[in-house]
C-alpha cells in the first residue's frame, strides 16, 4: 500500500518535470458567474499556462462561450448549451421554447456540439430530448450528455450514427459497464472528467481503468469540467491530477486520450476556421 503511494508520488513529481504534453480539454464550462472572476483573456491565459492549446467549452448562457470563441476561434470549440438559466438544468426536457431557440442559435454556424445535457433515465422518452437528438443529427454535431446508461440506449435506438460524448464516464463509472457500452455503440466517446479519484486512487492508476484505456485508446477524452467558478480557481491543480494518471499510461495511448481523440472529433472545426481565415467569409455551416 505504502509502496503504491510512494510510486504514485514519484510519478507525480516526475511528470511535473517533463515538458508538458499538450492537452485538448473536452469539457469546460464558462458561465455567467465565471465572467465575474475571469475575463475571456484570463481563461485563455489559464489554458496557456497549462499547455492546453484547444478546449471544447459550453456555458450558461451561451453568449459567454460565444465571446470566448470569437476571441480565439482557432482554439475554442464552442458547444451550444441548452440552458439559458441555471434552473433549466432540471426543466429543459419539458421546455417547449428550447427547440426554436436552438434552431436559431445553430444558424449562426459556429457551434460545434450541443450540451452538456443532464438527463435521467425516466426522462429519456421526452419529446424535447428526441428533438434535440434530431437537431444534432441534422447538423452532424456531437452531443455532450451527462446521463444514465438507459438514455444512451434510447438515443442509439433513434440515432445510431450520432456521436455522443458520455460525460464523466457515465453516472455509474464502472469499467465493466463502460466497456460494454463502448462495444455496443461505435460512435460513443467517453469523457473522464471528474473521475480522477476513481481512475487513480491516491495518485496511482487503477489496473482495471488502465486495461480499459489500453483496450479502447481511441474512445476516451479528458476534461477538467469547470462546473463552478471555484473549479476555475483550482484549475492548475485539477490539470495536475489528470496529467498524473496520463503519465502512467503508455506514451502513445496517453497522447490519444490527452489530445488526439478530441482533435479527431472536432477536426471539421479546425478546417472550418482555416477556410474562414483564408476566404475572409463568415459563411454558415449548412446542415446536411
Ligand atoms: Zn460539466
Amino acid at each position: 500500500m505504502l509502496l503504491r503511494f510512494y510510486f504514485g508520488l514519484l510519478v507525480s513529481l516526475f511528470s511535473l518535470h517533463l515538458a508538458a504534453q499538450p492537452l485538448f480539454d473536452s469539457h469546460l464550462h464558462y458561465s455567467a458567474e465565471d465572467t465575474q472572476h475571469f475575463t475571456p483573456q484570463a481563461i485563455l491565459n489559464l489554458l496557456d499556462k497549462n499547455s492546453i492549446p484547444y478546449a471544447a467549452v459550453t456555458g450558461t448562457p451561451s453568449e459567454h462561450v460565444s465571446k470566448l470563441y470569437h476571441l480565439a476561434p482557432n482554439r475554442v470549440v464552442p458547444l451550444l448549451s441548452t440552458y439559458r438559466h441555471h434552473a433549466d438544468k432540471s426543466t429543459w426536457t419539458k421546455d417547449k421554447t428550447l427547440i426554436p431557440y436552438l434552431e436559431k442559435e445553430l444558424k449562426r454556424g459556429y457551434w460545434r456540439g450541443i450540451g452538456e445535457l443532464h438527463i435521467f433515465a425516466h426522462d429519456r422518452h421526452s419529446k424535447v430530448f428526441h428533438q434535440v437528438i434530431a437537431l444534432a443529427s441534422k447538423w452532424q454535431l456531437p452531443l455532450l450528455l451527462h446521463c444514465d446508461p438507459a438514455v444512451i440506449d434510447t438515443l442509439y435506438e433513434i440515432a445510431p450514427k450520432l456521436q455522443v460524448i458520455w460525460a464523466h464516464a457515465g453516472t455509474y463509472p464502472y469499467p465493466d459497464l463502460v466497456s460494454n457500452y463502448l462495444q455496443r455503440y461505435p460512435n460513443l466517446l467517453i469523457d473522464v472528467s471528474m473521475r480522477d479519484e476513481r481512475i487513480a486512487p491516491g495518485g496511482m492508476i487503477n489496473d482495471i481503468w488502465y486495461e480499459l484505456f489500453v483496450t479502447y485508446p481511441n474512445r476516451f477524452m479528458i476534461g477538467v469540467d469547470t462546473y463552478s467558478t471555484a473549479r476555475w480557481h483550482r484549475f492548475n491543480s485539477a490539470v495536475g491530477h489528470i496529467r498524473n494518471w496520463l503519465a502512467q499510461l503508455p506514451k502513445e495511448i496517453s497522447r490519444q486520450i490527452a489530445f488526439v481523440n478530441a482533435a479527431e472529433l472536432y477536426k471539421n472545426h479546425q478546417k472550418l476556421n482555416t477556410n474562414k481565415v483564408s476566404s475572409k467569409t463568415t459563411q454558415s455551416r449548412s446542415p446536411s
